[in-house]
């Protein structure tokens, strides 16, 4: 019997890959990471795929170090009492110690119109859906990043080196977590590329129609591919009301070793 100390990896980002291959360095620990999909998801590249000069998929064996565990699965519940991981595709998985690293997700559009008309990029799976719009959009067509964050500067950006003509709408002030000289900065940069940056009072969003978005301040703007990169939310996972005692079995369906 394995006694080794069982830690468990829920999430096989950035910070759930870094942690598990510091910790398997001991000898008298066993690491299990648990993620939904096959490959490592560099997400801070989904802009570049939507752009079409990356891929965002990495083998986890050029990221995860040897002798750690990958379990392609989905963390559905926590019990903390029992110390087991429960998995959406069913059983559940024992720990000793359990790590907590399930990012951050794309909160949605919230703003009418913007469900059915706005794609977000914030997972692999909706950058690979805009990224195939966009291949279907003449390169002429106006395209409206909403959210003036990192990520919607970082898209508007990247889309307006593919020649695109981008408007990036910021809802308020361009980069709000920015130091005002790396706002001036990032905003000569954008304007450089050919970036139309609204910023300033009652730029929000107000609704998104299929060509078009409306802004607070009354205005129309054209806009053939509206990318939501505005708002971002975290998996309710932890919430005292999704961790339970549930009881558990355990089985491992889903297993892959890395
Ligand atoms: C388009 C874009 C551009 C970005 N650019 C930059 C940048 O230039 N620089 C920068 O520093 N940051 C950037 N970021 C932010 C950066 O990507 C995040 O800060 C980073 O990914 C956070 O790492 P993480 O490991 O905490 O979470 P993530 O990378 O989100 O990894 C979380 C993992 O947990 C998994 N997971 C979630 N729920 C479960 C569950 N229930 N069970 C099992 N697994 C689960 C997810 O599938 C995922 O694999 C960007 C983000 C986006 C979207």
């Amino acid at each position: 019997m394995d006694k080794r100390i069982k830690v468990v990896v829920v999430g096989g980002g950035y910070a759930g890959v870094m942690a598990a291959n510091r910790v398997t360095q001991r000898d008298d620990v066993a690491v299990t990471v648990i993620n939904p999909r096959q490959a490592f998801v560099p997400r801070l590249r989904l802009h570049q795929l939507v752009g079409g000069t990356h891929d965002a998929v990495v083998d986890y064996r050029e990221v995860l170090a040897e002798g750690v565990e990958l379990v392609v699965g989905t963390a559905a519940r926590i019990d903390a009492t029992a110390r087991t991981v429960t998995l959406a595709e069913g059983g559940s998985i024992d720990y000793d110690y359990l790590i907590y690293a399930v990012g951050s997700f794309s909160r949605g559009p919230q703003v009418p119109g913007a469900a059915e008309f706005a794609y977000p990029v914030a997972t692999l799976e909706a950058a690979q859906r805009l990224r195939s719009v966009l291949s279907d959009t003449p390169v002429p067509a106006p395209v409206t990043v909403v959210g003036g964050g990192p990520v919607g500067i970082e898209t508007a950006a990247e889309l307006a080196e593919q020649g695109r003509g981008v408007g990036l709408v910021c809802g308020g002030v361009l980069g709000p977590n920015l130091h005002p000289s790396a706002r001036r900065a990032a905003r000569k940069y954008l304007t450089r590329l050919g970036v139309e940056v609204i910023d300033g009072p009652d730029t929000s969003v107000t609704a998104v129609r299929s060509g078009a978005v409306e802004l607070g301040d009354g205005r129309t703007l054209p806009s053939q591919v509206t990318i939501w990169a505005a708002g971002f939310g975290v998996p309710d996972l932890a919430d005292p009301e999704a961790v339970f005692a549930p009881s558990s079995t355990t089985a491992n369906s889903a297993r892959t070793s890395s």
